[in-house]
């Protein structure tokens, strides 16, 4: 199965990808990284493991997530014969391969414990997982710990200040996307995670708003005017999301089901009637998708102002050497030719797609 983030921009990559591995340089387009910010048990984890579509994180009611974890997503080719095979490697664990996934949310706890204690401790020192998929693209994820106001076991007092700290240096990066996790049962005036998104990204060109547990809003209320922007308005907007709850983690509830769950309810409450582009997982999946691409079309130019500085050298080189029948410079040039097309090609493709988008 496919997960949602990045199935549409796989493709385009993979061929850009195919084209650099031909001139011989590595791979050269790099995918911004993605965080998540907000407070502790607003969804985050919860968002994320939906995004990359398995589970493997820990998620509770209790601080969960603390330590940072760097989820580097790496794609590999199926096997021969055509199977799949998803696993996991710790950088801590070198050689060692998880194909059992709730194993390696084990192998996390069991991390977290070494270094943050068994005690509700904070850690800034990440845990680095690689997840290795045919079904991914190369992109890094970034799970926080959540911000906290009052020290609980074994945190220090300063613990807020110490988490925040933490959280900026990931976020404060210009090339971090940053994905702004909120509870839509608390106040978005209040939400933490809007705050510090707005003090990391002002113009808020980097910044997606997330409303998660629309399924547990007071009785009489809706997040039809958060998903507007009507509250707060942020440039790149809001998706709102239903993600499991803590009864269908411990019933061992699967992703595949809680997106079933999440487009059911959006489908029988009127209210968000209109706004399905602002509504789910999937919706969310297809945003960052189409942030992606337009990564991807900001940096063709330079790559391709890149080759033509590697063409000119391997042709004056050619030069030197006189008549000779393998033509690199040839090559070269050919490759030029076909990347030109090809970034032509993807974006009027890519205008197309988002006229689509804007008009649904
Ligand atoms: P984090 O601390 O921000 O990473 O939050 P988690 O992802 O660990 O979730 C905290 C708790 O909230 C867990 O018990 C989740 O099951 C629950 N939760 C998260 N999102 C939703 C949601 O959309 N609806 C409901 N009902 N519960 C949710
Ligand atoms: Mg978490």
């Amino acid at each position: 199965s496919a997960a949602p983030l990045g199935s549409s921009v796989i493709p385009i990559v993979n061929k850009l990808q195919d084209i650099f591995a031909q001139l011989g340089s590595q791979s050269t387009i790099e995918l911004p990284q993605v965080a998540v910010v907000g407070s502790q048990s607003s969804g985050k984890s919860s968002v994320l493991e939906a995004l990359v579509g398995r589970d493997f994180l820990p998620r509770g009611s209790d601080i969960c997530t603390r330590r940072p974890l760097v989820l580097q997503l790496l794609q590999i080719k199926r096997k021969p014969d055509g199977t799949e095979e998803e696993y996991g490697e710790f950088l801590h664990l070198p050689g060692k391969r998880f194909y059992d996934f709730s194993e390696i949310r084990r192998e996390i706890q069991a991390e977290t414990d070494r270094e943050a204690g068994g005690n509700r401790g904070v850690s800034d020192k990440q845990i680095r997982l690689k997840i290795f998929s045919p079904n991914v693209l190369d992109i890094t994820l970034v799970d926080l710990p959540g911000l906290t106001k009052v020290p609980v076991g074994d945190q220090p007092s300063d613990i807020e200040a110490r988490i925040r700290t933490m959280i900026m240096s990931y976020i404060k990066t210009p090339s971090c996307l940053i994905l702004a996790v909120t509870p839509a049962n608390s106040d978005l005036a209040n939400s933490d995670a809007l705050q510090m998104a707005g003090i990391a990204d002002p113009d808020g060109n980097r910044t997606i708003g997330i409303i998660t547990k629309l399924d547990i809003m007071d009785r009489g209320t809706d997040a039809r005017n958060l998903l507007l922007g009507k509250v707060i308005p942020l440039r790149l907007g809001y998706v709102g999301v239903v993600n499991r709850s803590q009864e269908d983690i411990l019933l061992n509830r699967s992703i595949k089901d809680a997106i079933l769950a999440e487009e059911k309810f959006f489908r029988s409450r009127p209210v968000y009637n209109g706004l399905a582009d602002r509504c789910g997982v999937p919706q969310l999946a297809k945003k960052l998708n189409q942030i992606l691409v337009q990564h991807i079309k900001s940096v063709l130019p330079g790559l391709k102002s890149r080759i033509s500085t590697a063409l000119v050298s391997v042709a004056k080189e050619h030069a030197s050497y006189g008549e000779l029948t393998e033509s690199k410079a040839g090559q070269g040039a050919l490759l030029l030719n076909i990347l030109s097309k090809y970034s032509e090609a993807f974006a009027s493709t890519v205008e197309g797609k988002n006229e689509e988008m804007s008009t649904s």
